[in-house]
């Protein structure tokens, strides 16, 4: 029967040690959370500026569903484009410094949406190997040929778009890098990109609400203007605390975006609460410079902590500092020691990160504390 190939598939992703599992967290999202009916300090969420749960938002949400109720009934296109969704893509074109913006239910609507309104068969995109699973899908919606340069080898990139005959170009790469926490040579990529005639398109997943003036981004951290060739995407369920994402471009290039991209159009618009409340984390993340240079802070502890030790960091500058482990039994192993001792960090295993990679991904987030990152490294170094 065709059904009992999937059992073996099963068993195998089991033997393998790549099965998935979901532990059901019955708190809000904060650094102290009930997961799987046990109190965690947890070190796993992208809520890096502890907004997911924060009260002022949580105060926005009850009144903008008091104001515009709960859905919005269609697409952007139709009747569902409502106040709330204008403004905001109003607030995020300001604030990053663009002259429009669009916003997008996730970030992986976002990412597989516009990629495919910009390139297509006989075209080429050139990603970055470590690129986030929603921008290797994106790829291969368009059709355009894919072309992977080594993790920010920008000689690599260089040679092979010297040798392109393709008809469009398209750089992508992630803003910060969702597993190693690293940044992308965006100068460097901006440059290539004009000398190629070629799109850059940066996923900052990971940048916006942390990196830059007031936490504009990975583009402003380095002074790069959105232009006609560079599209900037922010996701806003990581820093932002709540969910959906955008992108911002020239006026021209936006248009283009809302005309044909499938996952803008043929969905139905979010929530007004959503977006209304995305326009008070825009708040809270603007005059949220303390808030950074805590986390900042924070990261600087922790990196310190583990620096004498077995456990080594990636050398990352952001929230993200994964401990690389290698082997999916053993970052399974430490991550349930860790687990045992109250401690939730995340094992991260192919496809997620490359075979052979597994990692323990130790998220920092403005919730946390000095005790709390000591809690972290002696338990790590106790393990070691
Ligand atoms: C999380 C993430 C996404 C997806 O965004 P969602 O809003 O969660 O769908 C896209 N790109 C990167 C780099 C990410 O880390």
């Amino acid at each position: 029967m065709i059904s009992d190939e999937i059992d073996r598939n099963l068993e195998a992703l089991a033997e393998e040690n790549l099965l998935r599992r979901r532990r059901i967290v019955s708190s809000p999202c904060t650094v102290m959370a009930e997961v799987d009916g046990n109190p965690m300090l947890t070190f796993s969420s992208n809520d890096y500026l502890g907004l997911a749960a924060h009260p002022a938002l949580a105060e926005a949400a009850a009144e903008a569903a008091r104001q515009w109720g709960v859905g919005s009934g269609g697409s952007h296109v139709v009747t569902g484009h409502m106040m709330p969704h204008e403004m905001l893509e109003e607030a995020l074109a300001d604030f990053v410094g663009a002259p429009r913006a669009l916003y997008f239910s996730t970030g992986y609507m976002a990412n597989t949406g516009i990629v495919p309104a910009l390139v297509g068969r006989g075209d080429a995109v050139f990603s970055d190997r470590l690129n986030h699973a929603s921008l290797i899908d994106a790829v291969q919606l368009s059709r355009a040929e894919n072309v992977r340069y080594r993790h920010n080898d920008m000689d690599h990139l260089a040679a092979l778009l010297k040798d392109s005959q393709a008809k469009r170009k398209l750089i992508l790469t992630d803003g910060v890098f969702s597993m190693d926490g690293d940044v992308a040579p965006l100068p460097a990529l901006a440059e290539l990109a004009e000398a190629h005639d070629a799109w850059l398109v940066v996923d900052d997943a990971h940048g916006f609400g942390i990196l830059g003036h007031e936490g504009r981004g990975t583009l402003s951290h380095f002074g790069i203007p959105v232009t006609s060739r560079v599209i900037y995407i922010g996701t806003l369920g990581k820093a932002a605390g709540v969910s959906g994402a955008f992108v911002a471009g020239t006026d021209p290039v936006v248009e283009w975006l809302l005309q044909r991209t499938r996952t803008y159009t043929f969905t139905t618009a979010s929530s007004p609460i959503i977006t209304a409340t995305l326009l008070k984390s825009l708040e809270l993340i603007r005059k949220g410079s303390l808030l950074r240079a805590r986390l900042f802070s924070l990261i600087e502890r922790l990196r310190m902590g583990l620096s004498q030790s077995r456990w080594e960091l990636l050398p990352s500058p952001t929230a993200i500092q994964p401990v690389i482990i290698g082997s999916n039994e053993e970052a399974l192993r430490v991550s349930q020691a860790l687990s045992d001792m109250g401690i939730f960090v995340p094992a991260i295993r192919p496809p997620t990160v490359p075979k052979g990679s597994a990692r323990l991904r130790i998220s920092l987030s403005t919730g946390h504390n000095d005790e709390h990152i000591d809690r972290l490294t002696d338990a790590l170094k106790g393990l070691a």
